[in-house]
Formats: structure tokens, C-alpha cells, sequence
């Protein structure tokens, strides 16, 4: 039989934005919030770059889910697959559902390999992998590693890649480690990035484009990948169009021995069809952004219904997404949140009076542009931190 539960607060998805929320909102005093995850094991996701990078193992980045939940924080072991914003409820794949005074809505998102013809196919070989899955990134330093002579491709993609630049610590670790072993020279190596620059801010973007040339690296700036030959290890790519309406070239088709993808993502269906996302060809802006969940990018909630909110991944911001600035973003939630503000509810008028979330400058696990890979203290607000040897 289908049961409902009321909760003050009910937060989808127990990755960063869900757990950082969670927490800040329980420190506030919050006492009835619920977090739905139905992952038993926590993936703490930067560390995947140094499984990808040789310097860690997956058995480090994992946790129990029920571990890294706040204390004082509830979890419903469950999948969401349905949200009633008209009548408050969220529906579980179980069959119960969840009554709510506010939802934030933190499922994240997911590797999109229809976006790239052939990418799927060629992960399959061994010729290619990325570090945004657990296996294969495992997969990506034995392919990184096995590399004596040929051609080595890394590709950033901006597609709603979260943390897109993490591309960079396989590269960097792949460098060291093929001038460690003596086969650097017989390797030719191309990195092909999507946008105009390797990172957001400008220092380091410098620094880390002036290493990548000092090391023998290829950069192309404003390509993406448009399809992969998996059998003949060859790519083809395009000219980068944000808007989606220039006329684009079609490049030299680049043949590859080893392949770093960084994939674009997707939002999940159950968001992609809700209603409370970004229409294909809406008037909210659609594009790139089509499917992810629409939110007032200043307070995080949506337009038409105050009470839903949107942090991480999931939401369709102008930002690239990324763990740091969902610490950042799940502060901001706290002080334009109904909690925030005595508990009263907060209508689309006092949301525009609210304090306004800016991106600014966020960063967690720094990129390295050097052999040595050196993890900070990830999201301040994140459960746990892992240690890199
Ligand atoms: C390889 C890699 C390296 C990265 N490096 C960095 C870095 O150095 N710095 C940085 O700031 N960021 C980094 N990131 C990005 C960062 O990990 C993400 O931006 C962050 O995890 C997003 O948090 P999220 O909570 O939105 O999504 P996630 O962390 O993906 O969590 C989503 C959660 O929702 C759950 N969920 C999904 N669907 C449902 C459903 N239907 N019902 C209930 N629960 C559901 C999932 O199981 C998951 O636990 C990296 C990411 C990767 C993959």
C-alpha cells in the first residue's frame, strides 16, 4: 500500500548540492528534512580525476550514503520519479509519495553519449574513456598508462560538462608519467577545447595554457567533438556555436591511439518532462539548457513555483557547473529560503527583493599542471573530504 509523508523540507539527490544543503539547513535549525538518494555508496565525484590520473582508487572516493547524511538529517532510501508541484507531493518509483513545504531539487545530471555519435562505441574498445564514470575512470589511466607511442587526444567539452576543466589532471598526470617512463617523445598529444579558454579565471587559465605549450601540448580552442569512428580511432569536429545558429566548419577528421572525453551531459527525463524545465524551444531560452530545470538564476527557485528550488547540476544556470558552487549556491539558498526568513513564505515578489546569487569565483579541487596531483579541502560544506596519496 502507498504511503504519503509530510516533511518541512524534502531534497532530491544526496550527491553535493543535496548534502550541502542539507546540512547548512540543519545547522540553521531546521528540524524536519528529509534528503531522497537511492544510492547505498556515495561517490565523492572530483576524486574520480585522480582515479583517472593514476594517483587514486575508487575504493578512497566511495562512502556509505547513510555516513555522509547529516546528522539530524533523515534520508529516504528512494527514487524519485514524479513531482505534483500543484499539490505539494513527490512521487517515489516505490509507489509512496512525500508531502513538502519546500523541495529543492538536486538529482544532478548524466552522461549523454547520444550527444557525440560514437562516443559509447568507442569507450567500448579501449582506445577511449572518461573520468566521468567510476569505471571508466579506472579505465582512463590503464588506457593513459598502457600508451608507449602514438596519439593521445583530451577533449573539454562545455555542453553542461560539470567541472568541465577536470580534463586537465589526466593530461597533466599522463605528461608526467610518459617523460617518467621515457616514451614522452614518441607521443603526440592535442588537447581540443570547446570554449575560448582552459579555465575561468584569467591567472590561471595562463598558467595553465603557457604549461600545457611548454609541455609539448597541441591547445585547439573553440571545437567540439561531433561524432567518433570508434573502429577507425578517428573524431570529427566542428566549430564550437553557443547559440546554435552560426554556420559552422567542419574540421580535419583527427585520428586518435588514446582518447580523453569529457561528454556532455543531460538532465534526468523525469526533470526533462516535469514542466519546471527549460522547453526546447521556449521562450525561457531552450538551447543548450533544454530539459534542465528552469530557475530564477539570482534566488534558485522556480518562476512559477516559489516553494521548488534548484541547486546544482541539475539547474539550468549560466555557470559552469560544478561541486564549489553548489557549496556556494546552498549558502544563498539559506538566505533567501523561507527559513531564512522566520519561516514565512516566501512569494515570487519577496524572492525579487531577496538577495541575488552571483557565481563569482569557485573553486575545490584545484587543477595541477604538474605531475604531483594535491587535492584541497574539496567543498567546505561537502561531508567528507578524501585524502590523495
Ligand atoms: C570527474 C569529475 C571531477 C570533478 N571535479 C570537480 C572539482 O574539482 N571541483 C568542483 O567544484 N567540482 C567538480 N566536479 C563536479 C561536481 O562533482 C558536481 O558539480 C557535483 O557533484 C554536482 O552535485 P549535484 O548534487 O548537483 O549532483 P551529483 O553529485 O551528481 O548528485 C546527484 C545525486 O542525486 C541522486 N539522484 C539522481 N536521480 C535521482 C532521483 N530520481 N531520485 C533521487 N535521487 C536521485 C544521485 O544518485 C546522486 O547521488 C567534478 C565532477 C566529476 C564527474
Amino acid at each position: 500500500m502507498s504511503t504519503t509523508t509530510h516533511h518541512d523540507v524534502v531534497i532530491v539527490g544526496g550527491g553535493n548540492a543535496g548534502l550541502s544543503l542539507a546540512g547548512r539547513l540543519h545547522r540553521d535549525g531546521a528540524r524536519d528534512v528529509v534528503v531522497v538518494e537511492p544510492e547505498d555508496v556515495h561517490h565523492y565525484r572530483p576524486m574520480l580525476s585522480y582515479v583517472a590520473g593514476g594517483q587514486a582508487s575508487l575504493t578512497q572516493l566511495r562512502r556509505p550514503q547513510d555516513e555522509v547524511t547529516p546528522d539530524g538529517v533523515g534520508r529516504v532510501r528512494g527514487r524519485v520519479v514524479r513531482v505534483d508541484a500543484d499539490r505539494r507531493l513527490v512521487h517515489l518509483e516505490s509507489g509512496g509519495t512525500l508531502h513538502y513545504n519546500d523541495l529543492a531539487l538536486c538529482p544532478g545530471s548524466s552522461v549523454d553519449w547520444d550527444a557525440v555519435p560514437g562516443s559509447a562505441d568507442a569507450v567500448a574498445t579501449g582506445h577511449a574513456a572518461t573520468s566521468y564514470l567510476p569505471d571508466s575512470a579506472v579505465r582512463t589511466w590503464e588506457m593513459l598508462a598502457g600508451l608507449t607511442a602514438g596519439r593521445a587526444v583530451f577533449v573539454m567539452d562545455d555542453r553542461h560538462v560539470p567541472c568541465a576543466p577536470v580534463a586537465l589532471k589526466p593530461l597533466f598526470l599522463a605528461l608526467a608519467h610518459w617523460r617518467a617512463t621515457g616514451v614522452r617523445e614518441a607521443i603526440d598529444v592535442e588537447l581540443l577545447v570547446a570554449g575560448p579558454r582552459l579555465v575561468d579565471l584569467a591567472r590561471a587559465d595562463s598558467v595553465l595554457h603557457d604549461a600545457a605549450i611548454a609541455q609539448g601540448v597541441r591547445v585547439r580552442y573553440g571545437v567540439v567533438v561531433s561524432g567518433v569512428e570508434a573502429a577507425g580511432r578517428t573524431l570529427t569536429l566542428r566549430d564550437a556555436d553557443p547559440t546554435g545558429t552560426a554556420s559552422t566548419t567542419n574540421h580535419a577528421p583527427v585520428p586518435y591511439d588514446a582518447l580523453y572525453l569529457a561528454p556532455p551531459h543531460r538532465a534526468p527525463d523525469w526533470i526533462a518532462t516535469s514542466g519546471l524545465a527549460v522547453e526546447p524551444d521556449g521562450s525561457d531560452g531552450g538551447g543548450p539548457d533544454a530539459g534542465f530545470l528552469l530557475v530564477d538564476p539570482g534566488t534558485l527557485q522556480h518562476p512559477d513555483h516559489p516553494r521548488i528550488w534548484g541547486l546544482g547540476d541539475v539547474a539550468a544556470l549560466d555557470a559552469l557547473p560544478s561541486g564549489a558552487r553548489c557549496a556556494s549556491r546552498s549558502r544563498w539558498w539559506r538566505r533567501t529560503s523561507p527559513r531564512a526568513v522566520g519561516a514565512r513564505p516566501t512569494s515570487p515578489t519577496t524572492a525579487t527583493r531577496s538577495p541575488r546569487w552571483s557565481p563569482g569565483r569557485a573553486t575545490s579541487c584545484s587543477p595541477s599542471s604538474t605531475g604531483r596531483a594535491r587535492s584541497s579541502r574539496p567543498c567546505p560544506s561537502w561531508t567528507w573530504s578524501a585524502p590523495v596519496r
